[in-house]
């Protein structure tokens, strides 16, 4: 084990001592997985077993677009990701978007190997560090749309981003933070907050996904509410392993689902 950090830190970026567990992101439609969500993980019993300690720390050494170029390959390399139904949320720091020459580069390859399309990745942006360069911003994540990537607001509701400035960047999803999810049951300022989301994503087609449900209460305020996809411990945990949603679960939902799809004509 090497002692001083930044070696430890140089050595897991070197021999990329790094992999991705896997989240599930489920439809309040009718319980099904959408897709999940990759996170990185160093390794186990490491100073940088947490992504809130990689990520940072990369940033502060200068290598932060390694790292992620790193995490990605790692997201879509393993055994894990190959059904072309199903969606892989990848998450990319706001500061690699200061970049104008940043591109997902070798993410196309590594799909067009795998057979995967670029369609079924969502790259998440994160909303809390304010993004600062606005334009540069617009300009990558439009470079990805182009390419057929989507895009997923991160953290929405915790920052400073105000939905004209989220409108501006034209998401395909918007992930609301967990500080609004939790006990929303018992907080009717979180319920209108997200109720204000719900209107708003409904009105410019933009899929909504709720993080961090823990409790049977939220998932059934949630689902109530119109939300269109939840993730969470209580559905699922972050792991290597494909999660099966428990039955209770896909049972509340289909009994408590808003349905707003007229077009059926029922
Ligand atoms: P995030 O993208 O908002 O990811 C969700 C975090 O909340 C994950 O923590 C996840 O394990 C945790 N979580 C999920 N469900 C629940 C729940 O029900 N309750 C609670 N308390 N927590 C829940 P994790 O894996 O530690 O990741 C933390 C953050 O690190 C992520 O937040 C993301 O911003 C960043 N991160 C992770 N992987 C990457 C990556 O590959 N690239 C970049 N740039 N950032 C990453
Ligand atoms: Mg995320
Ligand atoms: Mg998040
Ligand atoms: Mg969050």
């Amino acid at each position: 084990m090497i002692a001083d950090p930044k070696e430890q830190f140089l050595d897991i970026l070197q021999r990329k001592l790094i992999h991705s567990v896997y989240q599930p992101i489920v439809s309040l439609k009718d319980g099904s997985v959408l897709g999940y969500e990759a996170l990185t993980r160093g390794p186990e019993n490491s100073l940088f077993q947490s992504p809130m300690k990689l990520f940072p720390y990369a940033e502060k050494a200068g290598v932060l677009y390694s790292l992620e170029k790193i995490a990605r390959e790692m997201a879509i390399k393993g055994a894990f990701f190959t059904q072309t139904n199903e969606m892989l949320f990848i998450n990319i720091s706001a500061a690699i978007l200061q970049d104008p020459y940043f591109a997902p580069g070798n993410t196309l390859d590594l799909l067009q190997e795998r057979g995967l399309q670029p369609g079924n990745i969502v790259f998440e942006i994160t909303e809390r560090s304010s993004i600062e360069d606005f334009t540069t911003a617009k300009r990558v994540l439009d470079h990805y749309r182009a390419q057929g990537y989507r895009i997923a607001i991160d953290d929405a509701g915790a920052g400073y981003s105000s939905l004209q400035a989220i409108a501006e960047l034209n998401p395909d999803f918007i992930k609301i933070d967990r500080s609004l999810v939790n006990n929303i049951h018992l907080h009717k300022n979180k319920e209108y907050i997200v109720e204000t989301f719900v209107t708003f994503a409904d009105k410019l087609n933009i899929s909504l996904i709720a993080e961090g449900i823990e409790l049977k209460e939220e998932l059934q305020q949630l689902t109530r509410m119109g939300i269109h996809y939840v993730q969470g411990y209580l559905l699922g945990m972050p792991s290597l392993e494909k999660a099966e949603i428990d039955p209770q679960w896909v049972e509340l939902i289909v009994q408590h689902r808003r349905i707003r799809d007229t077009s059926a004509g029922a």
